[in-house]
């Protein structure tokens, strides 16, 4: 949280320009200390008047310390520094600025360095280009961060001895449901929502396992419900496990700091109320939720859904994977390349890709591995007949400019830093790196352009009866599982267009060498599901009744013919006539 003030009118746009950092803590905040801000402006207000000054912005930070150089307006004010818009800051003393609590954090000093600007507090000013003004800044800020820690440890210390007493150091929204806790007084007690948590452990011993069903009747998330039923503290027992340890950054980029468990001496176990419900019930409850928890998993290992195409599968429009749509009970599923899938669909721009059904994509694929790869000759074929046509053809997915322009532009970059060298815009140093990444990159395109040496026939025989072995054992075992880790051991991608496997690739291991890695196309494409009818213009095909009639037998672009769509309509309304006759009123 900042604020940027306007700058006042009244002060005279003479002097040199800073910024002024006003900085509490969240601690600071409420009490009225040495670190309050009204204190802090007339302590700048006085250090402006007497340097002679110009204020040219305010920011306001309600921070800690240690990360108030990463705020976003500090950031901005270092901008400022940096662009020599501003020449110093003002802030009533250096731990406003920073409290490094790591050697990383005295970097804010070399940006002040650099750019020649000055730090002004309320009784000292530091010039960091002077030896004196670096030592004075570097130590006043180590005794800031050493401070933070003592208040720290001072802070922690006590919360400790309060949990050790059984008493609450934390406030009253750290208490689970139901539970309160009077800091006058130092008791605990229970709300009137103890019921609801009483009604939660009932239901659960009465039978319901399911977390959804509890949450809906108590009114509380799953998560929610599983967090109360495992907490000790409802048989009346607080019990301290665990405390916080390293700093993590979170998925959304917030810092906090990791639950890890204490050592067996640090473990704080207190009686602090008569609980609602007996330690061996409380037990029982707990041994219940691991078999839940158990049986669930065990559940989802044996079932029976696993999806092979997923992971290996590849588009041969766009390259894009391809993903599964989501499984629904009463429709097939389907395989959509990533460019058409509702989450990516926007970005990526869509492909021609059409969608597949799961099952018939995979009963191409056991096909793939089942018939095609069947006997080493006719893997050797197909592997020689792809190198051929690989020569005599462009890949498929080869970037769109040739490597040898590529080349040619590395080369006049190259000649370009030279001439830079020369009208001393380079060090030398930044010379031979700039060059060096160069050359790598040039070396990495005349690697692509050199002819790959095939492989001999004998060799890549032997190669091929290991992947058929392979291959064999894929359509010898029934478990779907096993199937899917075969096949995810044998191919790093396979590729779709249309309604056909065109090409594939296998593992780098599995052919052993560099060339393994290379696309295999197939001469004869594995179809996907049925061949599509060839129809004579001006006609269609019944998905119905399978008849090929003319277009003007269809309503639109409706897939039945006009005798299948009112055979099918009647049959509707028959039913519904019947089902609604025969049903009873629902309220008698
Ligand atoms: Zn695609
Ligand atoms: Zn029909």
């Amino acid at each position: 949280m900042a604020l940027a003030f306007p700058v006042p009118s009244d002060c005279s746009s003479t002097g040199i320009p800073v910024a002024e950092i006003l900085r509490v803590s969240t601690e600071e905040q409420a009490a009225d200390t040495r670190a309050g801000l009204d204190r802090q402006r007339a302590v700048n207000q006085r250090t402006i008047e007497v340097k002679g000054l110009y204020r040219a912005l305010t920011i306001e930070l309600r921070v800690s310390g240690t990360v108030a150089v990463h705020h976003p307006e500090m950031r901005r004010v270092l901008a400022m520094i940096s662009e020599g818009t501003i020449r110093g800051i003002v802030c009533s003393d250096l731990d406003r600025l920073f409290r490094p609590d790591q050697p990383q954090g005295f970097a804010i000093l070399q940006v002040f360095q650099d750019m020649d600007a000055k730090i002004y507090t309320g009784d000292s000013d530091y010039d960091l280009r002077t030896s004196s003004g670096l030592l004075q800044s570097s130590i006043r800020g180590a005794i800031a961060g050493f401070e933070l820690s003592l208040i720290r440890e001072r802070l922690q210390g006590a919360k400790e001895a309060k949990r050790r007493q059984g008493k609450c150091p934390t406030n009253a929204y750290t208490l689970p449901l139901g539970i309160g806790y009077d800091r006058s007084t130092d008791t605990w007690t229970y709300t009137p929502e103890i019921a609801k948590v009483k009604l939660l452990f009932d239901l659960f011993q009465q039978g319901t396992r399911n977390y959804s069903e509890l949450g809906r009747r108590i009114g509380l998330s799953n998560a929610g419900v599983k967090f109360l039923l495992k907490n000790r503290l409802y048989t009346g027992w607080r019990v301290i496990d665990q405390k916080r340890g390293p700093k993590r950054t979170s998925v959304t980029g917030k810092l906090y700091r990791v639950k890890v468990a204490r050592a067996p001496e640090d473990v704080i176990r207190n009686k602090v109320l008569d609980g609602i419900i007996s330690e061996e019930a409380f037990e029982e409850v707990q041994r219940e939720i691991a078999l839940t928890k158990f049986n669930f998993i065990e559940a989802n290992r044996s079932s029976p859904m696993v999806h092979l195409a997923t992971g290996v599968l590849a588009c041969g429009c766009c390259g894009q994977p391809m993903f599964l749509t989501s499984r629904s009970r009463t429709r097939a599923t389907y395989i959509v390349c990533k460019a058409n899938h509702y989450l990516h669909k926007k970005d990526l721009g869509g492909c021609r890709q059409p969608n597949l059904r799961e099952d018939e994509t995979e009963a191409a694929l056991i096909k793939l591995v089942g018939e095609v790869l069947a006997t080493p000759e006719r893997l050797v074929q197909i592997l020689e007949a792809s190198a051929r046509k690989t020569r005599e053809l462009i890949t498929p997915f080869s970037s769109a400019v040739a490597p040898s322009t590529q080349i040619e532009e590395l080369k006049r970059r190259d000649a370009r830093l030279v001439d830079a060298f020369a009208q001393g815009v380079l060090s030398v140093d930044e010379l031979r790196s700039k060059r060096e990444a160069i050359r790598r990159e040039r070396d990495a395109f005349e690697q692509t352009l050199k002819p790959k040496p095939s492989p001999d026939h004998a060799s890549l025989l032997l190669q091929a009866r290991l992947v058929v072995k392979a291959a064999l054992r894929f359509s010898t075992i029934g478990n779907r599982y096993q199937q899917k880790a075969i096949l995810n051991e044998l191919f790093s991608e396979i590729h779709v267009r249309h309604h056909e496997i065109i090409s594939f690739k296998f593992r780098p291991s599995v052919m052993g060498g560099s060339d393994s890695a290379d696309q295999v196309l197939l001469a004869q494409p594995v179809g996907i599901g049925k061949p599509p009818m060839i129809v004579p213009e001006g006609h269609r095909h019944c998905i119905k009744c399978l008849q090929v009639k003319s277009k003007s037998q269809f309503y639109r672009k409706l897939n039945r013919c006009n005798s299948c769509r009112k055979a099918a309509d009647r049959e509707n309304y028959q039913r519904r006539r019947t089902t609604t006759s025969a049903q009873k009123p629902l309220y008698e």
